[in-house]
């Protein structure tokens, strides 16, 4: 579980990696009533340990308040309540300058991928193994291209982090970097997915869902994370029903609610929609 203490991440039940590093790039506190909005970003670095290190050199003239590492690890770079710089030239529903007003999180991801002889590479030339490629189109491009698939771990911590900022900030707005930034930016891109996350984290909090489905459906499908989270409740904030389901393990789904699944394999419980293909 996550919580927020003096403006910093904490895990009361230390389950989390969670360090902190302080960055000089900084501008000093928001204004009153600020910040009201999130922006996700993706590195397109090579690991989360450099790019946390690079934002913290006063030459990048960049940072960020959080990155977030593939295993779900975070390093917090700034305190919430101070201003960064990972927006740039921005601007969003009448507002321009976005670091004044926005928490930044930047996860590590490589982003676009070239297509290679060998395969589908980064801009660091590192090959990308066919599984943990995306190829997508951006919602601001003509043609599809690779993209390097976040990890499970890192959609589900981002989208913890997004709840709890919420709930301390009152935030009102995530939006991703080629939202506020559309002729510059593309991340964090096709491979992330910006409207569950913020359906689950703005809208979806107070919803009253029920511990079991109502309605019936039962369609096959196969979960295609390697190790996939089943619930008790359609949150990620509800206890684990047993140990993650495996890549390729086949389930019914019997229904469906705000991006979740209630899915039976030798156990039952909520799973994250976007790690299913039915079948
Ligand atoms: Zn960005």
């Amino acid at each position: 579980m996550i919580t927020i203490e003096d403006h910093k991440l904490k895990d009361p039940d230390a389950k989390l990696k969670i360090s902190y590093q302080e960055t000089p790039n900084v501008s000093g506190p928001f204004n009153t009533g600020l910040p009201d909005t999130i922006v996700i970003h993706y590195t397109a670095g090579s690991s989360a340990a450099s790019s946390a290190k690079w934002l913290q050199n006063p030459q990048a003239k960049a940072s960020a308040h959080l990155v977030v590492g593939k295993k779900g690890e975070i390093i917090q770079l700034a305190p919430f309540n101070i201003r960064t710089w990972h927006a740039g030239a921005s601007s969003w529903k009448g507002r321009s300058g976005l670091n004044q007003y926005s928490i930044g999180i930047e996860i590590d991801n490589a982003g676009i991928l070239t297509q290679t002889a060998e395969g589908y590479m980064t801009n660091f030339s590192k090959l990308v193994p066919n599984k943990n490629v995306v190829l997508a189109k951006h919602k601001l491009d003509s043609a599809e291209r690779g993209w390097e698939a976040y990890t499970a771990e890192q959609i589900e911590i981002v989208e913890e982090i997004c709840l709890a900022l919420v709930e301390i900030y009152g935030i009102s707005e995530i939006v991703g970097h080629d939202d506020i930034a559309p002729s510059r930016k593309r991340d964090p891109g096709p491979a992330f997915p910006m409207e569950s996350l913020r359906n689950r984290a703005l809208f979806g909090r107070n919803e009253d869902v029920p511990d079991q489905p109502d309605e019936l459906l039962d369609d096959a499908a196969l979960v295609m994370a390697d190790n996939l989270n089943i619930r008790s409740r359609p949150a990620t904030s509800a206890s684990l029903v047993s140990n993650p389901l495996p890549k390729g393990t086949k389930v019914r789904i019997t229904q469906t609610k705000g991006g979740w699944s209630y899915v039976k394999a030798d156990i039952e419980g909520w799973v994250s929609n976007q790690w299913l293909k039915t079948v």
